[in-house]
């Protein structure tokens, strides 16, 4: 059984939806990579690291290309009128991100709701739109907040939910190593903060075979 520790989180200020206009420095990256192999105590000349300097700086590069994501230019063409006013559930959307303090990946999954108010979007744009705000320096319960904030204002959306369930590294390879332990955060907004059987009905159908229930 995993260890959890639950957060919640309400409406509140975002910060940093918008991300970053000034383009990442390869080489800046690559010529620190090396100083902290040496500052590691590595010899960065030998063989087999080489080229990890440049592998590095285009990992990170990849993995924080979030920042030069744009959620406007994602939707574009990809929000649709509808009479429909269903609960739309996306579940199980994997993620990966980095955490902030140390800069070591956390991933799991992210499940999210929404009750549409004559508004839906292409369900394949809720997994970008994760990945928006995943690739990027991240800690748990903001990237929860962030998802359900933009998804509540693009959409005009009676509710949104957003929940996460993460591992992180941090937590498993160094300080409390706690192997099995599942964070889990979640936002409700609207409608599914304001009515607990919306808020239920959400709960109870993202819960069915999800990670949790795997452990
Ligand atoms: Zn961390």
């Amino acid at each position: 059984m995993a260890n959890r520790g639950i957060k919640q989180r309400g409406q509140q200020q975002v910060e940093d939806v918008n991300g970053c206009s000034r383009p990442a420095d390869l080489a800046v990256l690559q010529s620190l990579v090396t100083e902290m192999l040496l500052a590691l105590g590595e010899r960065p000349a030998r063989n087999g690291l080489l080229k990890t300097p440049e592998r590095v700086a285009k990992a990170l590069v990849f993995m924080t290309q979030g920042y030069h994501r744009d959620i406007d230019h994602l939707l574009n063409g990809a929000l649709f009128p509808i009479e429909y006013d269903e609960m739309v559930i996306v579940k199980d959307i994997d993620f990966f991100s980095m955490c902030e303090h140390h800069l070591l990946p956390f991933y799991g999954r992210v499940h999210v709701g929404y009750l549409p108010n004559k508004k839906v979007v292409g369900l394949s744009k809720i997994p970008r739109i994760v990945d928006v705000f995943a690739r990027r320096l991240q800690v748990q319960e903001r990237l929860t907040v962030q998802i359900a904030e933009t998804l509540r204002s693009k959409l005009n959306a009676h509710g949104v939910g957003v929940v996460i369930e993460a591992r992180h590294l941090c937590m498993m390879m160094r300080g409390v190593e706690k192997q099995n332990t599942i964070a889990v955060s979640s936002s409700m907004l609207g409608a599914f903060r304001s009515q607990p059987q919306t808020r239920q009905e959400f709960l109870k159908l993202i819960r069915r075979g999800s990670v949790a229930d795997s452990d």
